[in-house]
C-alpha cells in the first residue's frame, strides 16, 4: 500500500497517518517531521533548510527530494508507506514518477479555514517522540506532557499566527494544484476532515484507503 496523503497545513493528516499506519503496518513518512529531525541535527540540509521553515515558505525541492530518497530506500518502506506533507510542488510529484516511485492513491483532505486554522493554533507536538496533541480536541491527560512517553509538548514555531497565514498561502500556490494533477490520473479520493472525532476520521480514510487498494 502506498499512498499520499494530500491536504493543507493543519487539517490532520499527521494525525490522522499517525493511527491509520498502526492498523496497517506501514511506516508515517514526514518530511516535515524529516526536515526538523535535520535542523535539530544540524546535518548541512537542516541547516539551508531552517530558514525557509522558520518562515513558513517551502524548503527547496532538491533538498526535500533527496531526504526522502534516503528515507525510501529504507527497509521498513518496502510494504508501502504513507507519505504526509509529499509532495508539496508538481516538480515534487514529477520527481516520484521519474524515480519509479508509483502509488495505489491520493486522499486529499478537506476541511474549512476556519477549522484548519483552529487545528493549527491549538497544535502541541512531543519534543521528544513527536507524538501530536490539541489543546481542545485532544488534550494531553497531564498538561504540557506527552501521553505516550511523559516528554515535553511545544508549540511549532510555525504553528504561530504570521507564519500560519503565510503557510495557508503557499499551500494555495505551490501545493492546491496537485489536486487537479492527481485527479487528472483518475487516483484522487477527497476525504471530509471537518470533523473532530478522530477515530471517525480514521475509519472513512481506512475504508478509502482499502477501496482503491482493490
Ligand atoms: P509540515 O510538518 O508538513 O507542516 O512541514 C513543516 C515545514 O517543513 C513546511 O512549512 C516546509 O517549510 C517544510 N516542508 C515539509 N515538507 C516539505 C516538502 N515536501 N517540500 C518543501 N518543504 C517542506
Amino acid at each position: 500500500m502506498r499512498f499520499i496523503f494530500l491536504g493543507p497545513p493543519g487539517i490532520g493528516k499527521g494525525t490522522i497517518a499517525a493511527r491509520v499506519i498502526g492498523k496497517l503496518n506501514i511506516p508515517q513518512i514526514s518530511t516535515g517531521d524529516l526536515l526538523r529531525s535535520a535542523v535539530r541535527a544540524g546535518t548541512e540540509v537542516g541547516i539551508k533548510a531552517r530558514e525557509h521553515m522558520n518562515s513558513g515558505g517551502l524548503v527547496p525541492d532538491e533538498l526535500v527530494i533527496s531526504l526522502l530518497k534516503d528515507r525510501l530506500g529504507e527497509d521498513d518502506c518496502k510494504d508501502g508507506f504513507i507519505l504526509d506533507g509529499f509532495p508539496r510542488t508538481i516538480p515534487q510529484a514529477k520527481a516520484l514518477e521519474n524515480n519509479g516511485i508509483t502509488v495505489d492513491g491520493v486522499i486529499n483532505f478537506v476541511a474549512s479555514k476556519q477549522v484548519i486554522i483552529q487545528r493549527l493554533s491549538g497544535r502541541r507536538v512531543c519534543k521528544r517522540c513527536g507524538a501530536i496533541f490539541h489543546l481542545t480536541n485532544i488534550p494531553p491527560k497531564v498538561e504540557d506532557i506527552c501521553d505516550r512517553c511523559n516528554g515535553e509538548l511545544y508549540q511549532r514555531k510555525d504553528d504561530t499566527p504570521e507564519i500560519i497565514v503565510e503557510r495557508l498561502e503557499v499551500y494555495k500556490k505551490q501545493t492546491e494544484p496537485l489536486i487537479a494533477y492527481y485527479e487528472n490520473q483518475g487516483i484522487l479520493h477527497n476525504v471530509s476532515a471537518e470533523g473532530s472525532h478522530i477515530p471517525d476520521l480514521v475509519d472513512s480514510t481506512l475504508a478509502v484507503m482499502q477501496q482503491s487498494d482493490q
